[in-house]
């Protein structure tokens, strides 16, 4: 589809240029030709004043100057000639200079385009992926428990109670992608909006704190006052994602700390965790859309689609920050954000 596009598109470009050229080439003929013409009339014209008049307009040399220069009509037919094959020849080099330089403009243009449709095709066919699983395992039970003629009440409420489950996680997915193309879509939007760290992870840790409880994890928190250039619901969403890792990806009992401080223009945020850890091959991929550490490895059997810190890395970046992270198997992690100051 690129390459029909690609050779359109140069085609489109030589057809220009080659406009442009042909018809100055045509104007430049017309000019020179006009010119050459008028050169020859007036020569005639002398010609002709010459006979009438020899005395006045004598013809021949005097001083070394030629007082009537004669032009030969067969020498301008010649120069006409030539004109139109000099041109010919500059016409043709400028189309194969121009096709292949077209060639290449092409292609850089339509690089940005083809990554995207790329990158489109790549998240519907990863979405579409995730969803088949749990809709399948959906399908399944009903269509199992729907043909069961001695199914009790009692276990009709539990699988009703284990498909709300799934389509309460089909809606996390759901919300999840949408949110994903979203800071796609929406790049250098709301860069004017800012918002007080402090209040953002006061937020953050109140959504997170049931979590936290349920696992008797502590929370630590050390924020100075300061204020970053993120809407106030973006950094809260980016902390929440941060704090909520934290705490499933520890054991009960253990602390989650989070420290803000200041580094020049930029508020750093640390969020250490005294978890599972990720495993050094694992470091470099998760912050890719869908990419779940091996729950054999990380200790504890994951419940996310993988998006969480794609979505966190999008929003980082989508406000010119960055986002790093430090980990040791079994020991800990530290996430660490840095974002701009207002
Ligand atoms: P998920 O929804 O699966 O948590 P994320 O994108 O948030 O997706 O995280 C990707 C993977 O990175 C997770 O599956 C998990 O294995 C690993 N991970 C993220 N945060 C931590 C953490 N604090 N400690 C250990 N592993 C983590």
């Amino acid at each position: 589809m690129f390459n029909s596009a690609r050779l359109k598109l140069t085609a489109w470009y030589v057809l220009i240029i080659m406009v442009i050229s042909l018809s100055f080439s045509v104007v430049i003929y017309k000019v020179l030709t006009y010119e050459v013409d008028r050169l020859l009339a007036e020569q005639n014209i002398r010609l002709e004043q010459h006979f009438n008049n020899p005395d006045m307009f004598p013809l021949g040399m005097r001083g070394g100057r030629m007082l009537l220069p004669l032009i030969d009509p067969t020498l301008v037919e010649e120069l006409k000639q030539r004109l139109i094959t000099n041109l010919g020849i500059i016409n043709l080099l400028i189309f194969v200079g121009a096709g292949g330089l077209a060639f290449l403009l092409a292609g850089k243009t339509l690089h940005p385009i083809k990554v995207m449709v790329e990158e489109q095709k790549r998240f519907i066919a990863d979405a579409s992926h995730e969803l088949r699983t749990p809709l399948t395992a959906l399908k399944t039970t009903l269509e199992v428990n729907l043909r069961d003629h001695q199914l009790t009440l009692k276990e009709a409420r539990q699988t009703l109670a284990d498909n709300l489950a799934d389509v309460n996680r089909l809606q996390v997915l759901s919300n999840n992608l949408l949110r994903l193309a979203q800071l796609d879509e929406r790049r250098s939007a709301r860069q004017a909006e800012k918002a007080e760290l402090s209040s953002a992870m006061a937020e953050a840790l109140r959504i997170i704190k049931p979590l936290a409880k349920q696992k008797h994890i502590a929370t630590k928190s050390h924020v100075a006052a300061m204020t970053v250039r993120v809407p106030e619901r973006d950094l809260t969403e980016l902390l929440v994602i941060l704090l909520d890792n934290a705490i499933k990806y520890s054991p009960n009992k253990t602390t989650v700390e989070v420290t803000a401080t200041q580094h020049g223009s930029q508020a750093e945020i640390k969020v250490s965790d005294q978890g599972y850890g990720i495993a050094a091959a694992d470091l470099p991929h998760i912050f890719d859309r869908f990419y779940r550490v091996d729950t054999s490895r990380s200790g504890e059997g994951s419940t996310g689609h993988g998006l969480g810190l794609s979505i966190a890395n999008k929003t980082v970046q989508q406000y010119h920050g960055t986002i790093t992270v430090k980990s040791r198997p079994k020991q800990g992690t530290t996430f660490t954000v840095r974002l701009p100051l207002a």
